[in-house]
Protein backbone atom coordinates (compact mmCIF):
# COMPACT_ATOMS: atom_id res chain seq x y z
CA UNK A 1 0.00 0.00 0.00
CA UNK A 2 1.03 3.78 -0.97
CA UNK A 3 0.81 6.08 1.93
CA UNK A 4 0.94 10.25 1.11
CA UNK A 5 1.73 11.10 4.73
CA UNK A 6 3.64 8.90 7.72
CA UNK A 7 3.36 10.01 11.39
CA UNK A 8 5.08 9.63 14.44
CA UNK A 9 3.13 10.09 17.53
CA UNK A 10 5.29 10.17 20.73
CA UNK A 11 2.40 9.44 23.73
CA UNK A 12 0.55 7.33 21.50
CA UNK A 13 -1.53 6.06 24.56
CA UNK A 14 -2.17 9.09 26.21
CA UNK A 15 -5.31 10.97 26.36
CA UNK A 16 -4.93 12.52 23.17
CA UNK A 17 -2.50 10.02 21.22
CA UNK A 18 -5.00 7.81 21.81
CA UNK A 19 -7.31 9.90 19.42
CA UNK A 20 -4.40 10.49 16.93
CA UNK A 21 -3.95 6.49 16.88
CA UNK A 22 -7.92 6.24 16.05
CA UNK A 23 -8.44 9.13 13.76
CA UNK A 24 -5.06 9.27 11.50
CA UNK A 25 -5.47 5.66 10.15
CA UNK A 26 -9.61 6.50 8.68
CA UNK A 27 -9.95 6.55 5.42
CA UNK A 28 -11.01 10.25 5.21
CA UNK A 29 -8.51 11.65 7.74
CA UNK A 30 -6.77 15.00 5.50
CA UNK A 31 -3.62 13.67 4.47
CA UNK A 32 -4.34 10.76 4.19
CA UNK A 33 -3.94 7.51 3.76
CA UNK A 34 -1.68 7.95 6.57
CA UNK A 35 0.42 4.87 7.92
CA UNK A 36 1.08 5.38 11.59
CA UNK A 37 3.67 4.85 14.18
CA UNK A 38 3.17 4.90 17.85
CA UNK A 39 5.66 5.91 20.63
CA UNK A 40 4.64 4.50 24.40
CA UNK A 41 6.92 3.01 27.03
CA UNK A 42 4.95 0.04 28.52
CA UNK A 43 3.22 -2.97 26.36
CA UNK A 44 0.49 -1.95 23.69
CA UNK A 45 -2.63 -2.50 25.61
CA UNK A 46 -5.57 -3.93 24.46
CA UNK A 47 -7.79 -1.02 23.87
CA UNK A 48 -5.43 0.92 21.73
CA UNK A 49 -4.44 -2.43 18.99
CA UNK A 50 -7.90 -1.67 17.71
CA UNK A 51 -5.71 0.84 15.39
CA UNK A 52 -3.85 0.07 11.97
CA UNK A 53 -1.05 1.13 13.86
CA UNK A 54 2.59 -0.02 14.32
CA UNK A 55 3.19 0.04 18.17
CA UNK A 56 6.96 0.78 19.14
CA UNK A 57 7.82 0.17 22.79
CA UNK A 58 10.23 3.30 23.26
CA UNK A 59 11.16 5.12 26.30
CA UNK A 60 12.41 8.33 24.69
CA UNK A 61 14.08 9.61 27.84
CA UNK A 62 17.02 7.34 27.24
CA UNK A 63 18.99 8.03 23.95
CA UNK A 64 20.30 5.30 22.86
CA UNK A 65 16.59 3.55 23.61
CA UNK A 66 15.29 6.34 21.20
CA UNK A 67 18.16 6.21 18.14
CA UNK A 68 17.95 2.34 17.80
CA UNK A 69 14.57 2.15 17.84
CA UNK A 70 13.14 5.61 15.59
CA UNK A 71 15.92 6.06 13.49
CA UNK A 72 15.59 3.08 11.02
CA UNK A 73 11.86 4.69 10.40
CA UNK A 74 13.25 6.68 7.32
CA UNK A 75 9.15 7.48 6.22
CA UNK A 76 8.48 9.71 8.68
CA UNK A 77 6.44 12.77 7.66
CA UNK A 78 4.96 14.38 10.24
CA UNK A 79 5.55 13.94 14.10
CA UNK A 80 3.20 14.57 16.52
CA UNK A 81 4.57 15.33 20.27
CA UNK A 82 1.82 14.21 23.00
CA UNK A 83 3.48 13.60 25.91
CA UNK A 84 5.18 14.80 28.67
CA UNK A 85 7.54 13.84 31.98
CA UNK A 86 6.22 15.49 35.32
CA UNK A 87 8.96 15.82 37.96
CA UNK A 88 9.31 17.67 41.24
CA UNK A 89 10.54 20.78 40.42
CA UNK A 90 9.91 22.72 36.94
CA UNK A 91 13.41 23.14 36.41
CA UNK A 92 13.65 19.16 35.98
CA UNK A 93 10.82 19.22 34.22
CA UNK A 94 12.43 21.45 31.24
CA UNK A 95 15.62 19.21 31.74
CA UNK A 96 13.49 15.86 31.16
CA UNK A 97 11.11 17.18 28.50
CA UNK A 98 13.69 18.62 26.75
CA UNK A 99 15.78 15.73 26.69
CA UNK A 100 12.91 13.74 25.24
CA UNK A 101 12.43 16.06 22.69
CA UNK A 102 15.87 16.48 21.37
CA UNK A 103 16.46 12.55 21.63
CA UNK A 104 13.44 11.80 19.17
CA UNK A 105 14.60 15.22 16.97
CA UNK A 106 18.15 13.61 16.57
CA UNK A 107 16.95 10.37 16.03
CA UNK A 108 14.27 11.03 12.90
CA UNK A 109 15.55 14.59 11.52
CA UNK A 110 19.18 12.85 9.99
CA UNK A 111 17.34 9.50 8.98
CA UNK A 112 13.53 10.58 7.40
CA UNK A 113 14.21 13.27 4.55
CA UNK A 114 10.56 13.43 3.64
CA UNK A 115 10.16 14.65 7.37
CA UNK A 116 7.61 17.91 6.98
CA UNK A 117 5.88 18.57 10.32
CA UNK A 118 5.86 18.81 14.15
CA UNK A 119 3.23 19.16 15.79
CA UNK A 120 4.01 20.12 19.82
CA UNK A 121 1.18 19.70 22.10
CA UNK A 122 1.42 21.86 25.23
CA UNK A 123 -1.56 23.70 26.75
CA UNK A 124 -2.73 26.54 29.30
CA UNK A 125 0.25 26.34 31.50
CA UNK A 126 1.83 28.15 29.02
CA UNK A 127 -0.38 31.29 29.82
CA UNK A 128 -1.20 30.33 33.88
CA UNK A 129 3.04 29.02 34.19
CA UNK A 130 3.48 25.48 35.36
CA UNK A 131 1.40 23.88 38.58
CA UNK A 132 4.73 24.93 41.22
CA UNK A 133 4.14 28.50 40.50
CA UNK A 134 0.23 28.44 40.56
CA UNK A 135 -0.40 31.47 43.30
CA UNK A 136 2.60 32.81 42.95
CA UNK A 137 3.05 34.13 39.23
CA UNK A 138 0.67 36.06 37.95
CA UNK A 139 -1.09 34.34 34.85
CA UNK A 140 -2.14 36.56 32.12
CA UNK A 141 -5.74 38.17 31.80
CA UNK A 142 -8.20 35.80 30.13
CA UNK A 143 -9.66 34.88 27.82
CA UNK A 144 -5.82 34.01 26.41
CA UNK A 145 -4.64 34.70 22.99
CA UNK A 146 -1.58 33.04 21.43
CA UNK A 147 0.30 36.56 21.28
CA UNK A 148 0.45 36.61 25.06
CA UNK A 149 4.14 37.06 25.73
CA UNK A 150 5.49 34.24 27.74
CA UNK A 151 5.27 34.63 31.68
CA UNK A 152 8.33 35.40 33.38
CA UNK A 153 8.59 31.62 35.22
CA UNK A 154 10.42 28.73 33.95
CA UNK A 155 8.23 26.53 32.27
CA UNK A 156 9.04 23.03 30.28
CA UNK A 157 6.41 24.26 27.67
CA UNK A 158 8.87 27.07 26.59
CA UNK A 159 11.50 24.34 26.63
CA UNK A 160 10.23 22.65 24.07
CA UNK A 161 8.97 25.52 21.84
CA UNK A 162 12.54 25.94 21.86
CA UNK A 163 13.75 23.16 20.40
CA UNK A 164 10.83 23.39 17.83
CA UNK A 165 11.64 26.47 16.68
CA UNK A 166 15.52 25.88 16.62
CA UNK A 167 14.43 22.53 14.45
CA UNK A 168 13.04 24.39 11.81
CA UNK A 169 15.33 27.06 11.71
CA UNK A 170 17.26 25.00 9.09
CA UNK A 171 14.06 25.65 6.64
CA UNK A 172 13.39 21.62 6.76
CA UNK A 173 10.40 21.32 8.87
CA UNK A 174 7.45 23.16 9.76
CA UNK A 175 5.96 23.37 13.29
CA UNK A 176 2.59 23.90 15.18
CA UNK A 177 2.22 24.32 18.91
CA UNK A 178 -1.31 23.52 20.33
CA UNK A 179 -2.64 24.69 23.39
CA UNK A 180 -5.66 22.99 24.94
CA UNK A 181 -7.48 23.48 28.34
CA UNK A 182 -7.92 20.43 30.19
CA UNK A 183 -8.61 17.58 28.03
CA UNK A 184 -11.65 15.22 28.23
CA UNK A 185 -10.84 12.14 26.55
CA UNK A 186 -10.17 8.12 26.89
CA UNK A 187 -7.16 6.93 28.49
CA UNK A 188 -6.02 4.61 31.31
CA UNK A 189 -2.74 5.63 31.26
CA UNK A 190 -2.84 9.09 30.74
CA UNK A 191 -0.82 11.26 33.47
CA UNK A 192 -3.83 13.88 33.95
CA UNK A 193 -7.06 12.55 32.97
CA UNK A 194 -9.27 14.56 34.77
CA UNK A 195 -12.53 12.85 33.37
CA UNK A 196 -11.85 9.60 33.90
CA UNK A 197 -10.41 10.71 37.92
CA UNK A 198 -13.76 11.68 38.33
CA UNK A 199 -16.07 8.77 36.79
CA UNK A 200 -13.71 6.47 38.93
CA UNK A 201 -14.74 9.07 42.21
CA UNK A 202 -18.45 8.31 41.11
CA UNK A 203 -18.67 5.00 40.66
CA UNK A 204 -16.94 4.92 44.69
CA UNK A 205 -19.73 7.12 45.52
CA UNK A 206 -22.07 5.02 43.81
CA UNK A 207 -20.28 1.61 45.54
CA UNK A 208 -20.32 3.11 48.85
CA UNK A 209 -23.67 4.87 47.95
CA UNK A 210 -22.78 8.30 49.42
CA UNK A 211 -23.89 11.00 47.43
CA UNK A 212 -21.76 12.66 44.89
CA UNK A 213 -20.31 15.76 46.43
CA UNK A 214 -18.11 18.26 44.54
CA UNK A 215 -14.78 18.42 45.68
CA UNK A 216 -13.67 21.31 44.46
CA UNK A 217 -14.13 25.38 45.51
CA UNK A 218 -17.13 27.61 45.15
CA UNK A 219 -15.34 29.75 42.57
CA UNK A 220 -14.80 26.40 40.17
CA UNK A 221 -18.47 25.28 40.91
CA UNK A 222 -19.68 28.56 39.78
CA UNK A 223 -17.48 29.84 37.28
CA UNK A 224 -17.24 29.23 33.36
CA UNK A 225 -15.31 26.64 32.39
CA UNK A 226 -13.89 25.51 29.17
CA UNK A 227 -12.33 22.11 28.04
CA UNK A 228 -10.69 20.23 24.89
CA UNK A 229 -12.25 17.06 23.58
CA UNK A 230 -9.24 14.70 22.78
CA UNK A 231 -10.68 13.80 19.08
CA UNK A 232 -10.97 17.60 18.52
CA UNK A 233 -7.55 18.35 19.79
CA UNK A 234 -6.35 15.55 17.66
CA UNK A 235 -8.19 16.82 14.58
CA UNK A 236 -7.05 20.50 15.04
CA UNK A 237 -3.09 18.65 15.09
CA UNK A 238 -3.98 17.17 12.22
CA UNK A 239 -5.33 20.22 10.43
CA UNK A 240 -2.16 21.64 10.85
CA UNK A 241 0.01 19.29 9.95
CA UNK A 242 -1.36 19.29 6.25
CA UNK A 243 -2.74 23.02 5.79
CA UNK A 244 -0.28 25.54 4.85
CA UNK A 245 -2.11 28.22 7.13
CA UNK A 246 -1.16 26.72 10.21
CA UNK A 247 2.36 26.99 9.85
CA UNK A 248 5.10 27.76 12.72
CA UNK A 249 2.00 29.45 14.68
CA UNK A 250 0.87 28.34 18.04
CA UNK A 251 -2.98 27.85 18.44
CA UNK A 252 -5.12 27.46 20.94
CA UNK A 253 -7.39 24.36 21.40
CA UNK A 254 -10.72 24.13 23.28
CA UNK A 255 -14.36 22.85 22.48
CA UNK A 256 -15.80 26.58 21.32
CA UNK A 257 -18.69 26.93 24.13
CA UNK A 258 -18.48 27.41 27.83
CA UNK A 259 -19.97 25.35 30.94
CA UNK A 260 -20.61 25.44 34.18
CA UNK A 261 -19.22 22.29 36.55
CA UNK A 262 -22.46 22.80 38.78
CA UNK A 263 -23.85 21.87 34.97
CA UNK A 264 -21.79 18.67 34.35
CA UNK A 265 -22.37 17.57 37.85
CA UNK A 266 -25.62 17.03 37.14
CA UNK A 267 -24.82 14.71 34.25
CA UNK A 268 -21.80 12.97 35.69
CA UNK A 269 -24.37 12.06 39.03
CA UNK A 270 -27.10 10.82 36.23
CA UNK A 271 -24.31 8.37 34.40
CA UNK A 272 -23.52 6.72 37.07
CA UNK A 273 -27.25 6.72 39.21
CA UNK A 274 -25.28 8.45 42.29
CA UNK A 275 -27.41 11.26 43.94
CA UNK A 276 -26.25 14.80 42.96
CA UNK A 277 -25.61 17.62 45.56
CA UNK A 278 -25.69 21.05 45.99
CA UNK A 279 -22.16 22.59 46.48
CA UNK A 280 -22.06 22.68 49.89
CA UNK A 281 -20.79 26.58 50.86
CA UNK A 282 -21.09 26.66 54.34
CA UNK A 283 -18.44 23.77 54.43
CA UNK A 284 -15.47 25.83 52.72
CA UNK A 285 -17.05 28.94 54.50
CA UNK A 286 -16.34 26.98 58.12
CA UNK A 287 -13.30 26.07 56.26
CA UNK A 288 -14.25 22.33 56.25
CA UNK A 289 -13.66 21.20 52.65
CA UNK A 290 -11.96 18.56 52.06
CA UNK A 291 -10.05 17.96 49.11
CA UNK A 292 -10.33 15.25 46.42
CA UNK A 293 -6.72 13.57 48.07
CA UNK A 294 -8.37 13.05 51.64
CA UNK A 295 -12.04 12.12 50.29
CA UNK A 296 -10.25 9.56 48.68
CA UNK A 297 -7.76 8.46 50.80
CA UNK A 298 -7.38 4.39 51.11
CA UNK A 299 -9.47 3.69 48.97
CA UNK A 300 -7.36 1.01 46.92
CA UNK A 301 -8.70 -1.44 48.27
CA UNK A 302 -12.64 -0.31 47.50
CA UNK A 303 -11.26 -0.13 43.63
CA UNK A 304 -10.27 -3.33 43.87
CA UNK A 305 -13.47 -4.42 45.02
CA UNK A 306 -15.14 -2.55 42.21
CA UNK A 307 -12.61 -3.80 39.70
CA UNK A 308 -13.65 -7.59 40.93
CA UNK A 309 -17.19 -7.20 41.32
CA UNK A 310 -18.35 -5.14 37.84
CA UNK A 311 -15.66 -7.11 36.22
CA UNK A 312 -13.67 -4.44 34.78
CA UNK A 313 -10.40 -4.19 32.87
CA UNK A 314 -7.88 -4.70 35.50
CA UNK A 315 -6.54 -1.18 36.73
CA UNK A 316 -5.33 0.03 40.07
CA UNK A 317 -6.42 3.30 41.33
CA UNK A 318 -3.27 5.33 41.36
CA UNK A 319 -3.37 4.63 37.51
CA UNK A 320 -6.68 5.92 36.74
CA UNK A 321 -7.34 8.28 39.31
CA UNK A 322 -5.46 11.44 39.26
CA UNK A 323 -6.85 13.01 42.59
CA UNK A 324 -4.01 15.83 42.80
CA UNK A 325 -4.87 16.97 39.50
CA UNK A 326 -8.39 16.91 40.09
CA UNK A 327 -8.10 19.09 43.50
CA UNK A 328 -5.60 21.51 41.24
CA UNK A 329 -7.64 21.81 38.56
CA UNK A 330 -11.28 22.54 40.64
CA UNK A 331 -9.22 24.18 43.46
CA UNK A 332 -10.32 27.41 41.47
CA UNK A 333 -11.47 30.05 39.11
CA UNK A 334 -11.67 28.04 35.51
CA UNK A 335 -9.34 30.60 32.92
CA UNK A 336 -10.85 30.53 29.38
CA UNK A 337 -9.18 30.86 26.13
CA UNK A 338 -9.96 32.33 22.64
CA UNK A 339 -10.43 30.38 19.48
CA UNK A 340 -10.18 33.29 17.21
CA UNK A 341 -6.71 32.55 15.90
CA UNK A 342 -7.84 28.88 14.67
CA UNK A 343 -10.78 30.22 13.22
CA UNK A 344 -9.41 32.94 11.33
CA UNK A 345 -6.53 30.32 10.33
CA UNK A 346 -9.45 28.17 9.07
CA UNK A 347 -9.80 25.07 11.66
CA UNK A 348 -13.90 25.65 12.30
CA UNK A 349 -13.58 22.60 14.56
CA UNK A 350 -16.05 22.03 18.07
CA UNK A 351 -17.46 20.35 20.41
CA UNK A 352 -20.31 20.35 22.67
CA UNK A 353 -18.85 19.85 25.98
CA UNK A 354 -21.99 18.54 27.44
CA UNK A 355 -22.12 15.50 24.83
CA UNK A 356 -18.35 14.93 24.91
CA UNK A 357 -18.31 14.43 28.39
CA UNK A 358 -21.29 11.77 28.01
CA UNK A 359 -19.65 10.48 24.99
CA UNK A 360 -16.24 9.49 26.94
CA UNK A 361 -17.85 7.97 29.49
CA UNK A 362 -19.67 5.68 26.95
CA UNK A 363 -16.22 4.86 25.73
CA UNK A 364 -14.85 3.93 29.11
CA UNK A 365 -17.99 1.86 29.96
CA UNK A 366 -17.57 0.25 26.74
CA UNK A 367 -14.02 -0.38 27.16
CA UNK A 368 -14.49 -1.66 30.87
CA UNK A 369 -12.39 0.76 32.32
CA UNK A 370 -15.02 2.40 34.38
CA UNK A 371 -18.92 0.85 35.64
P1 LIG B 1 -0.75 11.73 28.72
O1 LIG B 1 -0.24 11.73 30.11
O2 LIG B 1 -2.21 11.51 28.52
O3 LIG B 1 0.02 10.62 27.87
C1 LIG B 1 1.39 10.47 27.90
C2 LIG B 1 1.78 9.44 26.85
O4 LIG B 1 3.19 9.43 26.69
C3 LIG B 1 1.40 8.01 27.20
O5 LIG B 1 1.16 7.31 26.00
C4 LIG B 1 2.65 7.48 27.88
O6 LIG B 1 2.66 6.06 27.83
C5 LIG B 1 3.71 8.12 26.98
N1 LIG B 1 5.02 8.35 27.60
C6 LIG B 1 5.27 8.94 28.80
N2 LIG B 1 6.60 9.01 29.01
C7 LIG B 1 7.20 8.45 27.92
C8 LIG B 1 8.55 8.21 27.57
N3 LIG B 1 9.57 8.55 28.37
N4 LIG B 1 8.81 7.60 26.39
C9 LIG B 1 7.79 7.24 25.57
N5 LIG B 1 6.49 7.45 25.85
C10 LIG B 1 6.20 8.05 27.02
O7 LIG B 1 -0.30 13.05 27.95
P2 LIG B 1 -1.11 14.43 27.75
O8 LIG B 1 -1.78 14.42 26.41
O9 LIG B 1 -1.94 14.72 28.95
O10 LIG B 1 0.10 15.45 27.76
C11 LIG B 1 0.72 16.00 26.62
C12 LIG B 1 0.85 17.49 26.87
O11 LIG B 1 -0.46 18.04 27.00
C13 LIG B 1 1.59 17.83 28.18
O12 LIG B 1 2.48 18.87 27.95
C14 LIG B 1 0.47 18.28 29.10
O13 LIG B 1 0.92 19.22 30.06
C15 LIG B 1 -0.48 18.92 28.10
N6 LIG B 1 -1.86 19.09 28.59
C16 LIG B 1 -2.59 18.05 29.09
C17 LIG B 1 -3.87 18.26 29.59
C18 LIG B 1 -4.71 17.15 30.15
O14 LIG B 1 -5.82 17.42 30.63
N7 LIG B 1 -4.26 15.90 30.13
C19 LIG B 1 -4.47 19.62 29.59
C20 LIG B 1 -3.68 20.60 28.91
C21 LIG B 1 -2.42 20.35 28.46
P3 LIG B 1 3.64 5.20 28.82
O15 LIG B 1 3.39 5.71 30.21
O16 LIG B 1 3.25 3.78 28.58
O17 LIG B 1 5.02 5.52 28.33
Amino acid sequence: KSYESVALIIGVTGIVGNSLAEILPLSDTPGGPWKVYGVARRPQPAWNSDHPIEYIQCDVSDESQTLSKLSPLTDITHIFWVTWANRPTESECCAVNGAMLRHVISAVVPNAPNLRHICLQTGHKHYMGPFETFGKVKPHEPPFTEDMPRLDAPNFYHTLEDILIDTAAAGLVTWSVHRPAVVFGFSPHSMMNLMGSLCVYAAICKYENTPLEFPGTKAAWNCYSVASDADLIAEQQIWAAVDPNAKNEAFNCSNGDVFKWKQLWRVLAEQFGVEYVEFDEREEEEGRRRSMVERMKGKEKVWEEIVRAEGLLPTKLEEVAMWWFVDVFLGGECMLDSMNKSKQHGFLGFRNTGTSLVSWIDKMKGYKIIP
